[in-house]
């Protein structure tokens, strides 16, 4: 039984070009997305199963998951309409937390800009602090914060951009915001400060 699924994209392979190539896109959804989902279901199978679990099946199972999770938010923060800034309640929380949204952008440049390895930048809210925080994630799931809400992340492994930029991360970056879109985010944000 398929626990997780591949979700379609909002907008077709081609659509953010040129910001983000087609080829890239349907790359890295179909095959790398795509890898997550399928090797998460396949470690939930065998727990399923009863079969005796190697070593090392957790870090497995959350590493696949937390690609799947991480990706799934990932598509609905860029858009063919994007790269205007976030408006409403986020904007206002933003500005809290970070002065503007130009320091905020900064300070995601940044985590992208000096991420080793693979990893990802994300924004999540902080329920217990009632605040946004900016986090560098290493791999899917490294060194967090549990109890967070995620509202907007980058994806900041090679795959992400290798194809398009080569080793510029500011050029994947600056094609990022020309296509980053804050509407899902700012769904995200009313439903996790009305949770808590
Ligand atoms: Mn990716």
């Amino acid at each position: 039984m398929a626990t997780y699924q591949l979700p379609e994209l909002p907008y077709d392979y081609g659509s953010l070009e040129p910001h983000y190539s087609a080829e890239l896109l349907e790359l890295h959804h179909a095959k790398h997305h795509a890898s997550y989902v399928n090797t998460a279901n396949e470690l939930l199978d065998r727990l399923a199963d009863g079969e005796e679990l190697p070593a090392g099946f957790e870090r497995a199972l959350v590493f696949n998951v937390a690609g799947h999770h991480l990706h799934s938010l990932f598509w609905t923060c860029m858009s063919p309409d994007g790269g205007d800034p976030p408006d409403g309640e986020l904007a206002a929380a933003i500005k809290d937390g970070f002065g503007s949204v130009e320091s905020l952008k900064a300070h995601l440049d940044r985590v992208v800009e000096t991420t080793m390895g693979s990893g990802w930048a994300a924004v999540a809210w902080d329920g217990l602090g009632r605040r946004l925080h900016v986090l560098a994630v290493h791999d899917h799931q490294g060194d967090q914060l549990l109890g967070l809400s995620p509202i907007f992340v980058v994806d900041a492994w090679e795959h992400a951009y290798y194809l398009d930029h080569r080793n510029d991360k500011a050029g994947w970056m600056h094609a990022f915001w020309a296509m980053a879109d804050w509407n899902a985010a700012g769904q995200r944000f009313l439903a996790a400060t009305q949770d808590r």
